[in-house]
């Protein structure tokens, strides 16, 4: 099923053959799924070549004409949407509703990028004594987008629609996990006609090699990162004695505080889906719930019977709900801090182990959903991004109390707030130290909303009007008449 242009890499508006590729592995079977091109930095370097190449004439295309190439990717994936659904399930492992929902939201995304390229507006300033003052926006050059494995289709999609509609030329750098599915997509969004060297993609398996690289070299103005906390850390100290602007959106830590008002069914559904969602491999997802004392034993019973509810499997399987995690790393980290948090009082309420099925297409690294009650500030998963499906749950009692355990991690992407008092959620929502809130709504994230962390969670904001603005420099002009 995977295009053999996936073997291929997009540089200057042709496919070219890389010297060596490389197998893409279906999590849920560990069966090889497909081949990519793996690109080196000789590559790496020629897109940069292109994109720099292309980046006055694509900075000079007027916005109308740049939001109709994005505005026709995003009919063609809504057109071709079953296909690619599966395709990403099979390669991410995800069940296929939230695959075609994730595709949805990427069309979404390009959708929005188109729109809001045309209002890209400056501003102009009252005139002084000496004359009137402009704010000009101009495109900031070349992008590197980099992105994860969790979200290829959605993180790509957003990344590239926001970069093109400002006016830069992009090189994608696609998680070598899942470089299948971002071939297939950005060659939908170049076949709508994109002149060469405005977007290149590079499938490798050597991504500091081609990243540093890359870095190295000052034509290169902006890099756009999606990934772990670490590596976009890493990432700013490479940045060396050349600066460049830097989005950043990197791991979360997420609470969601149920308050003793919250309409209890509403909340046991919000957390589980917050928290199972993507076998619970979301930046956004719930790692940590804490719940008012006088309503625990009642959430907990929902939340347990929500949670048994739920169906492993391959994604593609008619009624899987929660799939494999990517790889071996990843069932090791949960099954780690599950321990971690057994071994120091926690009480396993379902779950908890490894789910083996013995079935040969079933050979991928499944985890149990799981609850853990009693975590306490000591365990691991109280501070690590667990990347997993486990939830790990606290009671309060206060309010404040509530507040300051949800912002005691360095972490600040993504907070849940379940609750009816409108003055409680408020006070809450002045308080807590994170990017993107969810009241009483399990899924925060939609194009026209500024997406982003604080603290160590990340840098800049992709979508909303702010989703524009990180792909463009800032001009004051002072007129004197
Ligand atoms: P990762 O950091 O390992 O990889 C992300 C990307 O960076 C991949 O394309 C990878 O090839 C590249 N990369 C890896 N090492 C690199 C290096 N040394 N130099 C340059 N590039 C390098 O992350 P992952 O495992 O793919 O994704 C999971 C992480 O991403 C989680 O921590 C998750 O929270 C985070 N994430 C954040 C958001 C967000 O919007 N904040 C969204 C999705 C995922």
């Amino acid at each position: 099923m995977p295009d053999t242009a996936a073997a291929t890499l997009l540089i200057d508006g042709r496919r070219h053959s890389a010297p060596a590729t490389f197998d893409v592995v279906d999590p849920a079977s560990l069966d090889v799924l497909g081949q990519a091109a793996d690109a080196d930095v000789t590559h790496a370097l020629a897109a940069l070549d292109a994109a720099a190449a292309a980046a006055r004439g694509w900075a000079d295309t007027d916005p109308e004409t740049r939001s109709g190439h994005l505005r026709a990717a995003a009919a063609e994936i809504r057109a071709r949407q079953g296909e690619l659904a599966l395709l990403l399930s099979r390669e991410n492992g995800k069940p296929l509703a939230e695959a075609n929902g994730e595709l949805t939201g990427g069309a979404r995304m390009l959708e929005w990028a188109a729109e809001e390229g045309r209002r890209a507006y400056g501003r102009v300033t009252p005139a002084s004594a000496a004359g009137p003052g402009l704010v000009l926006r101009s495109p900031v050059g070349p992008v590197l987008a980099i992105t994860p494995w969790n979200f290829p289709a959605s993180m790509l999609l957003r990344k590239v629609g926001l970069a093109l509609a400002a006016g830069c030329p992009v090189i994608a750098k696609p998680a070598e996990q899942t470089p299948l599915i971002a071939t297939a997509l950005l060659d939908i969004v170049q076949a709508t006609g994109l002149p060469a060297g405005v977007l290149q993609s590079l499938t490798t398996t050597r991504p500091a090699e081609l990243v540093g690289a890359l870095l190295a070299d000052r034509r290169l103005r902006k890099v756009s990162f999606t990934g772990s906390t670490e590596v976009g850390l890493g990432l700013l100290r490479q940045t060396g004695d050349t600066l460049r602007r830097t989005s950043l959106e990197m791991g979360g830590h997420s609470p969601a505080i149920v308050f003793a008002d919250a309409d209890l069914e509403a909340a046991a559904t919000g957390v589980v889906t917050a928290k199972f969602f993507n076998a619970g491999q979301s930046c956004t997802a719930v790692n940590r719930l804490y719940v008012h004392e006088s309503v625990r034993d009642d959430l907990l019973a929902l939340i347990e019977k929500k949670t048994a509810a739920l169906r492993l499997g391959r994604g593609d399987a008619e009624g899987t709900t929660i799939g494999p995690l990517i790889d071996k790393a990843g069932l090791a980290k949960v099954e780690n801090q599950v321990a971690d948090a057994v071994a120091k009082g926690a009480r396993v309420l379902i779950g908890g182990s490894r789910w083996e099925s013995g079935d040969p297409a079933l050979r991928g690294h499944y985890f149990r959903p799981t609850v853990l009650t009693g975590v306490t500030a000591d365990m691991l998963i109280s501070h690590e991004e667990t990347f997993g499906p486990v939830l790990a749950v606290t009671t309060f009692t206060g309010d404040d109390e509530a507040i300051a355990l949800a912002n005691a991690t360095d972490y600040g992407l993504a907070a849940y707030l379940f609750g009816s008092d409108l003055r409680r959620v408020w006070r809450a929502l002045d308080r807590l130290d994170f990017g993107v809130i969810g009241v009483n709504d399990p899924a925060p994230v939609r194009p026209e909303l500024p997406f982003g962390g604080q603290k160590n969670s990340g840098q800049e904001r992709e979508g909303g009007a702010e989703g524009i603005e990180a792909y463009t420099e800032t001009k004051a002009v002072a007129l004197r008449f």
